[in-house]
């Protein structure tokens, strides 16, 4: 390379007398004005794709919620100020929260699996996201071979149809018989509910002849089984995913917070149908997750929604994944 007189002024500039050297040479020079970048707002990350043995595992997040909180969604048989006090020594707003809805699609190979149809475009701006950004995965919604529907609250079927048409128009579907039974039927459901029963009817009742219905310990296909999670919702299913000696537990809202359901795992929800149910399902699932150190993927967890639960005395923490898949 030859040698470029003015770097070599330049450097020799530098070593004498540092950045005010530099100034001075450059003070005669006339500047570009640098326009001012514009401001583009908030971003987050919304796909992440990781392996697990032979399947591809992608979490997608088709959108989040903002609203007052955490109390009295979270810690709902606690005084509001314990729970805001509680989330300040996180490190969380105390009358803030942002709850995040993240949909897990699964490559075995033989089979394109999703887990749950998220929001749709209609609930909210903020969400409704997943079939856009399932392109820009990499997949196109008519690839899809099964949409299982862990539970049907709306954030996890009011995507099935859009425009009076099937959102995964080549999908079969599987649900658990007690959760298509009870929204089915009608009976029994708590005023709070009656407009997820009406979303129920709209998006999840005129696929009925697609659905099978399964139960705890039914294999959707090879590597993914069915494990009973009821609480949240009466037939809310977690599933087991594994190939190649791998696992992963899908645990669908066994926790709607990271820190307020994990780490609080008594705290009353108020999403939880039967209250009590869920606080039990919580803490069998998190013994068993962090005593066999199974990895979790969660529909609430901050994206990218995987990691591990750790035990801590007789609590609890979420514990995310960083690079542990991509090796
Ligand atoms: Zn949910």
């Amino acid at each position: 390379m030859t040698n470029d007189r003015s770097v070599t002024r330049r450097d020799a500039l530098m070593l004498a007398g540092g950045a005010a050297a530099l100034g001075a040479l450059g003070s005669g020079v006339p500047q570009m004005a640098q326009a001012a970048a514009p401001m583009l707002g908030v971003s987050r990350p919304s796909i992440y794709r990781f392996k697990l043995g032979a399947f591809e595992v992608t979490n997608i997040l088709d959108g989040f919620v903002q609203g007052n909180g955490p109390h009295p969604t979270f810690g709902n048989n606690q005084p509001a100020e314990v729970v805001q006090e509680y989330a300040k020594s996180q490190g969380l707003p105390p009358t803030r929260i942002e709850n995040p809805y993240v949909n897990t699609l699964v490559n075995t190979g033989k089979e394109l699996v999703l887990f749950d149809a998220g929001n749709g475009k209609i609930r909210m701006k903020t969400a409704g996201h997943l079939p856009d950004l399932m392109q820009t995965a990499g997949y196109k919604p008519d690839q899809v071979d099964i949409v299982v529907i862990t539970h049907a609250h709306p954030d996890h079927m009011g995507g099935l149809i859009a425009d009076g048409k099937p959102v995964y128009p080549n999908a079969r579907y599987v649900i658990c018989d007690r959760e298509f039974d009870f929204w089915h039927k009608g009976e029994n459901i708590p005023d709070a509910r009656k407009p997820n029963r009406d979303l129920f009817m709209q998006q999840v009742a005129p696929l009925a002849e697609k659905f099978t219905m399964i139960k705890d310990g039914t294999d959707v296909v090879a590597g993914i089984r069915a494990q009973a999670a009821f609480g949240h919702s009466p037939g809310m299913l977690a599933f087991r995913i594994e190939s190649e000696g791998q696992q992963l537990l899908n645990w669908a809202d066994t926790a709607n917070h990271y820190v307020m359901s994990i780490q609080q795992p008594d705290w009353h929800v108020s999403f939880d149908q039967d209250k009590e149910a869920a606080v039990a399902n919580r803490r069998r699932t998190f013994d068993m997750v962090s005593a066999d150190k199974i990895p979790v993927v969660g529909f609430h967890m901050p994206f990218p929604s995987v990691g591990w639960v750790e035990k801590t005395g007789t609590s609890y923490r979420w514990v995310p994944a960083s690079y542990q898949f991509n090796l």
